[in-house]
């Protein structure tokens, strides 16, 4: 890359500015031999459930095994069917069928592109019926119990919680937060009246410290955080192979710890968290302020009940492939989240989802794109991805107007 060229994310500079004590980290862990457990975990387990708000948090190995395990232990059983959105990272629905159960798509909201509730309500009103027997919800057209929602806080921002947890309770379902993308944001509970942390407010939650989150490891890394000593103790158990004691296996459970060595790298950047997550903040109100002028482009919506640690930048675009391709040649790294929704993709096949189940999601997958966005972001590196967004964008709509090209201020698919 040329010399004032701008990458989507910035993953070099955080590790050599901490450097010193990442050794130190490898460093014990070789003169003490513990690789797996031992004090660095829970040392890091304490101090991410402080940070968080919880009483309890487990480390796993990923995300994909904290949602599955956070899954399992708040109690959803083979054939269940779980609520969640098309748009989010396929591990959200891979965690959902893990456990045995089925996602059921609802559609997001236009503004935050989180869980539409309308539309959870819509569903569990329309398409469900109760059965007063068993005081379950049943699926009308698959028969199966609806018993969970799993909501994603995507791009860092949290989902409208006060309205989903009144539907989980009306409906006596389970809510598992899906906060891999969320190490601090904040809700502002209307209910509570005050601001709840994400990964706090649901049954349990999972966190992935995959290394371009927020929080993010040195390799694979994971941790599922709750309030209920019981779904902590069922995890603990899951993670290591269904063992509460070596050897006595209550039920069969998974490889699925937290290695020791990741888990003090956790440690020591934790301590930087809630600054990195301003620094994101700061840059996230910088292209606020400098897109405000720049006609096409829809930036990003935070309601005043959320506050967002911005682990993603994204805004919507006419021409968005256009876009791309101009700020890649201007050395400007972009990223796509996501291009192609859940129920469209090659996995999902011949599952019975079709283009135009889920129009919302469909609209923005071909219109979103995600900007550079990294605590060490400068504003000249800002002003400098804003104007050549800006450049492209000015030309494409003057061409419009003359007629020159047959692009249009709405995106034609
Ligand atoms: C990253 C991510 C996951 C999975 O985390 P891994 O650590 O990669 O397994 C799950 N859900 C969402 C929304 C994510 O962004």
């Amino acid at each position: 890359m040329g010399k004032d060229s701008i990458p989507f994310l910035d993953l070099v500079t955080t590790h050599v500015e901490l450097e010193q004590e990442l050794n130190e980290v490898f460093k014990h862990a070789l003169h003490t031999a513990s690789f797996i457990g031992g004090s660095m975990v829970e040392q890091f387990e304490q101090a991410f459930a402080e940070f968080c708000g919880t009483k309890y948090c487990a480390g796993v190995g990923s995300g994909t095994d904290a949602l599955r395990f956070a899954l399992i232990a708040a109690g959803v059983k083979s054939g269940d069917v779980v609520i969640t959105v098309p748009n989010t990272f396929i591990a959200t629905t891979e965690a959902i069928s893990q456990a045995g159960a089925q996602p059921r798509f609802v559609d997001i909201c236009e503004n935050t592109y989180n869980m539409d509730p309308a539309k959870v309500r819509q569903y569990l009103e329309d398409s469900c019926t109760v059965d007063d027997q068993l005081g379950v919800v049943i699926d009308d057209e698959t028969g199966k119990p609806v018993t969970t929602i799993v909501p994603v806080h995507l791009y860092g921002q949290m989902a409208d919680m006060d309205a989903l947890l009144e539907i989980a309770e009306e409906h006596g379902l389970i809510v598992v937060e899906d906060a891999c993308q969320a190490h601090g944001a904040q809700y502002f509970s209307k209910k509570e009246n005050r601001w709840i942390k994400a990964g706090s407010i649901g049954k349990a939650a999972a966190f992935s410290f995959y290394p371009g989150k927020n929080l993010g490891a040195c390799g694979e890394a994971g941790a599922v955080t709750t309030n209920d000593s019981s779904l902590a103790q069922k995890t603990r158990t899951l993670r290591d192979h269904g063992q509460s004691k070596k050897y006595y296996h209550e039920v069969e459970g998974y490889n699925g710890r937290l290695d020791s060595i990741q888990a003090g790298i956790l440690n020591v950047k934790l301590q930087h968290l809630a600054q990195w997550n301003r620094r994101r903040e700061e840059a996230a109100y910088q292209y606020d302020k400098l897109l405000l002028s720049v006609e096409g482009v829809v930036r990003p919506y935070t309601p005043e009940w959320a506050r967002s640690v911005y682990h993603l930048y994204v805004v919507r675009v006419p021409e968005r492939e256009g876009l791309q391709k101009h700020l890649a040649e201007a050395g400007i790294g972009t990223g796509i989240h996501y291009p192609v929704p859940l129920h469209l993709q090659k996995a999902y096949e011949g599952q019975g989802w079709k283009r135009g189940d889920f129009p919302i999601t469909e609209q923005i997958a071909s219109e979103i794109l995600s900007l550079p966005m990294y605590p060490q972001l400068s504003t000249q590196q800002q002003s400098r991805v804003v104007g050549e967004a800006a450049r492209y964008l000015r030309n494409e709509l003057r061409a419009e107007k003359v007629g020159v090209s047959g692009i249009s201020l709405k995106s034609s698919n």
